[in-house]
């Protein structure tokens, strides 16, 4: 069985020890799995930035806690991730956010570059082939994935499998563009991005959450420039009419997770790679659309793991057990006691992502929590 360490969110005594910040110090000692990292070793910390409007990312102090503990085991860390907005933008997101050298005492990077291009081909599996690996993630000898677990409108569940399988690939490769980046998860078929003006109410979120101002709309006139889209589907997923479509199918959606998951971790020596889960501000979107909802579970904790698959499905089986939180997404659907709250507000197969990196040898879903 793997070993999952955790730590609650609850604070029960006025006593450092007993703050997440504290037991976050304790869950890095007491796991031992610093000692994986060697002297003046490169470690990626691999987080999401955010955006302008979704602050509810894992916040500085904890990725401090976590620069600190590698550097007091004498390894060489920086935090990054790749681009979500073009990349001067994206830095700017991340010091608004409070992630810069000053705060996580490690400089803050891009994994892919300013232009989010910087990546390389390497072998993923039967639905996406090959797939642009950040260049930076791709070199880097070790990587801590501290991930913010949320929900996703089309993944239902986000963590660390996402964080590895969206986050350490490129929106576009520098030859072969979208087809070998992010875009290949999303958009399966020939047919690109599909308006229809028969169903569209001219809301504006596509233009809003478009990161590369491909979409636009002059009056009532849709324009869109195919040369500058990422096929990041965001706008077809925030549309509420069904405006806007892109092809894709859940089932091949949630297999290309754990594919581009197990590329990304073919770049890396066994044992190399540890997951740190932040069960706090869950809340039900991706850190990259332009504003967050309040959260929808209450904070549960932290969790620890060298193993992918045991990680994500201790966390997800401890989701199903919390309650939903009012004024939230999940009551506005009616979510109550003893549901699975995630599969409520974005009803998708989440499971599939994490039984197939268990079928591709990402770990195991047998797995035993050690309480610290
Ligand atoms: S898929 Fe939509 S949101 Fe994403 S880059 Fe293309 S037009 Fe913009
Ligand atoms: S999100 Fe959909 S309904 Fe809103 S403007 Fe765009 S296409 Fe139209």
């Amino acid at each position: 069985m793997s070993k999952v360490y955790f730590t609650t969110a609850r604070a029960t005594r006025w006593d450092y020890r007993k703050s997440l910040v504290g037991r976050l110090d304790s869950l890095l000692v007491e796991s031992g799995l610093m000692s994986r990292f060697g002297r003046e070793e490169w470690v990626a910390v691999k987080t999401h930035f955010g955006s302008e409007g979704a602050h509810r990312i894992v916040r500085p102090v904890f990725l401090r806690k976590v620069v600190d503990s590698l550097k007091a085991a004498g390894a060489k860390p920086f935090v990054t991730d790749t681009v979500r907005i073009m990349g001067l933008d994206y830095l700017e997101v991340a010091n608004q956010n409070g992630l810069n050298h000053l705060s996580v005492g490690a400089p803050v990077i891009l994994a892919d570059g300013l232009y989010g291009h910087d990546s390389l081909l390497v072998k993923a599996g039967e639905i996406l082939g090959d797939i642009a690996v950040a260049s930076v993630i791709h070199d880097v000898p070790a990587m801590v994935v501290c991930s913010h677990v949320k929900g996703h409108i089309q993944a239902g569940y986000a963590g660390a499998i996402k964080n590895l399988a969206m986050g350490g690939v490129s929106s576009a490769h520098r030859e072969f563009g979208w087809r070998k980046g992010r875009g290949s998860m999303y958009c399966h078929g020939e047919v690109p991005l599909t308006y229809d003006a028969e169903v569209c109410e001219y809301c504006g979120q596509c233009e809003n959450v478009c990161p590369k101002d491909a979409i636009r709309f002059v009056g009532e006139k849709f324009t869109y420039d195919e040369k500058q889209c990422w096929f990041c589907g965001r706008c077809a997923r925030v549309c509420p009419t069904g405006g806007l479509t892109l092809p894709s199918d859940d089932t091949t959606f949630q297999k290309s997770l754990a594919e581009s998951a197990a590329a990304v971790l073919s770049t890396f020596a066994p044992g190399k790679v540890i997951y740190l889960n932040f069960m706090t501000e869950i809340q039900p979107e991706c850190d990259c659309m332009p504003s967050c909802d309040t959260p929808m579970l209450q904070d549960q904790g932290i969790m620890l793991s060298d193993d992918l698959v045991a990680i994500e499905q201790a966390t997800v089986d401890l989701l199903r057990k919390a309650d939903p939180l009012p004024q939230s997404a999940a009551s506005d659907r009616g979510s109550k006691s003893g549901d699975d709250v995630l599969s409520v507000v974005n009803p998708r197969n989440f499971a599939l992502q994490i039984s197939e990196c268990e079928r591709l040898g990402l770990g195991s879903a047998e797995y035993e929590v050690m309480e610290v």
